[in-house]
């Protein structure tokens, strides 16, 4: 996969998805500049690295940072070729439940950063082009249980991506997302551990009959944020293990 001696960003490159994503595209010969606010964590992930990993301890949801960013980027003489929009939260409850700060939490994190990180990125490769890879979630195309604002906010992610990918194609910038399904990490171990429901809906009913694993998106995104995904743009790329095609009794196929 040719990503080789590009400069990648990822957020919330410290756990999860994030941080499988950057540990392969340094294996890969990118060089990432790893972005989260938990410090430990991103440490933790340049001690594992194979290749050469940058750290930038950092909220994503700061107002200033697009210059925060940006001078971490020329202090060290670098470009920007790919950027990972990863960083982001989920959860939530009914929408009687939900009040406006929780709903605008979703957003700054999940809608917000990524668009001031867009921004960003395609002032930097508007002349040399790149690769923008949204993380947005299979719940911005099929309803969820209890994620009003998440949903919603995915949903933006995955419109967001289209937008940018229509606008800035033309300058030789490809933006494209990746909607997983259940992927075990962090932020959903212990759901996936202790809802019975969650069990039945995400591994009974799919078709690969297991949840994903934080190296099956990392994958995708690479090969989105890649030279290979050339002609590949606007796409939002399901990781799912075949569960978005539908939720029908599938007993019979698997036979
Ligand atoms: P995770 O909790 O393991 O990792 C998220 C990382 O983002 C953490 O390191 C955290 O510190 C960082 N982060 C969160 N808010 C931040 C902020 N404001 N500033 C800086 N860093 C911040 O979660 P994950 O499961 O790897 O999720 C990564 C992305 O994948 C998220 O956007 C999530 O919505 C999406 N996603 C996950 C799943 C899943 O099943 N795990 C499914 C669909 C989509």
């Amino acid at each position: 996969m040719t990503v080789q001696d590009k400069t990648a960003l990822v957020t919330g490159a410290a756990s999860g998805i994030g941080r499988a994503t950057a540990l392969l595209l340094a294996e890969r010969g990118a060089r990432v500049v790893a972005i989260d606010r938990d410090g430990d964590g991103l440490a933790r992930l340049a001690g594992d690295a194979a290749g050469d990993v940058l750290t930038l301890v950092q909220d994503v949801t700061d107002a200033g940072i697009e210059a925060s960013v940006s001078g971490f980027l020329d202090d060290r003489g670098l470009g920007l070729d790919v950027l990972v929009n990863n960083a982001g939260v989920g959860g939530g409850d009914f929408i009687e439940r939900t009040d406006d700060e929780t709903l605008r939490r979703f957003f700054e994190i999940n809608v917000v950063s990524l668009f001031r990180l867009s921004r960003l990125a395609v002032e930097r490769m508007r002349t040399t082009g790149g690769a923008i890879v949204n993380v947005a979630s299979i719940f911005a195309e099929i309803g969820a249980t209890k994620s009003p604002g998440y949903s919603a906010s995915k949903g933006a992610v995955a419109s967001l991506t289209r937008q940018l990918a229509t606008d800035y194609g033309p300058c030789g910038i490809r933006v494209n997302a990746v909607a997983p399904g259940l992927i075990e990490t962090p932020l959903t171990a212990e759901r996936i551990r202790t809802e019975r429901w969650r069990h039945q809906i995400f591994i009974e009913q799919s078709p690969l009959r297991r949840v994903g694993k934080p190296e099956d998106v990392a994958r995708a995104i690479a090969f989105l944020a890649s030279d290979e995904a050339g002609f590949i743009t606007g796409e939002t790329l399901r990781i799912d293990g075949g569960w978005g095609m539908g939720r029908y009794p599938r007993e019979e196929a698997s036979l």
